[in-house]
């Protein structure tokens, strides 16, 4: 059963002729696949046997619901299962806040049966290193860990290890009700952080800050350092630029809470904490 599982796809798709000729693309090769001809058939499966599946391939688009909309239902669900869509007009790459989601990719419209099983296979690749990266290196530092106080190391390789890090730290962050999160926090000292102020989710590597102006003053507190709040004097507008985790330049003008939590982060990276703004706060730690 294990190695059923292992290659288990639930394809959803409104189209009924297309799951028959994704299980015929798939028959040379391990695949086992389901069909739903809808999100709610899909849903229906998955409470059924949601052990079973290891990976869903659902179409974008599809009347009553979307499969962004299944991504939000089976994640409500609590469901783990990677997701890849697919779609006559992907947007490459997805948005990191579909990413987090559960969504792994886009697959393009029509697809060749060596197009579909690459991306199965590296969709289920891609799961797995997020597991394993899950459960190596994803634990909360807190103060006064000395991991905390360390220099970050510039990163110079960008590879799916780099990807999978990214989207397990904005996972990791959300489930903390964090808006920020950096590479020491979670035992990794390398620069890389990611910031969501609701507006803008974003994973920066090698972040530097290159302009700033204004001052602004706000009470932050740091999931590495629980119950302590502290009033931090902040530039109100920054320039940052860095890297994307897939090694795309990335240039940046930030203000207001974006502004704040890009410069909180950066801090973290440089061995900074916000108790060091208000030495007094250290009594409460
Ligand atoms: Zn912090």
């Amino acid at each position: 059963m294990s190695g059923l599982s292992s290659r288990h796809v639930l394809v959803v798709d409104d189209e009924p002729e297309l799951c028959p000729v994704i299980r015929k693309a798939l028959r040379s090769y391990d695949y086992h696949i389901t069909c739903a001809k809808n999100g709610y058939d899909a849903l229906r499966l998955y409470d059924q046997e949601r052990d079973s599946f290891s990976l869903i391939l659902t179409d974008i688009n599809m009347p009553g619901m979307s499969g962004c909309e299944l991504a939000l239902d089976l994640k409500a669900r609590g469901s783990r299962i990677p997701i890849l869509l697919m779609s006559d007009d992907c947007i490459q790459p997805l948005p990191i806040k579909c990413r987090s989601l559960g969504l792994s990719g886009c697959l393009a419209k029509p697809f060749t049966p060596d197009k579909l099983r690459h991306a199965l296979d590296e969709t289920s690749r891609m799961a797995n290193r997020v597991c394993e990266s899950t459960a190596k290196a994803l634990n909360l530092r807190v103060y006064p860990d000395p991991i905390l106080r360390e220099y970050c190391t510039p990163i110079s390789t960008y590879d799916s290890d780099l990807q999978a890090l990214s989207e397990q730290m904005f996972i990791f962050m959300r489930e903390n009700c964090g808006v920020g999160l950096a590479g020491p926090q979670v035992g990794i000292i390398e620069r890389i952080i990611v910031a969501d102020d609701s507006e803008t989710a974003l994973c920066l590597v090698n972040p530097e800050i290159i302009s700033a102006s204004g001052t602004e003053r706000m009470v932050e507190g740091c999931l590495s350092l629980p119950g302590v709040q502290v009033d931090v004097a902040r530039n109100a507008h920054v320039g940052v630029i860095g890297k994307r985790q897939d090694g795309k330049r990335i240039s940046i003008e930030a203000d207001g809470l974006l502004a704040r939590i890009l410069q909180h982060e950066i801090d973290h990276l440089n061995g900074t904490l916000i108790c060091d703004y208000d030495p007094v706060s250290k009594m409460y730690l």
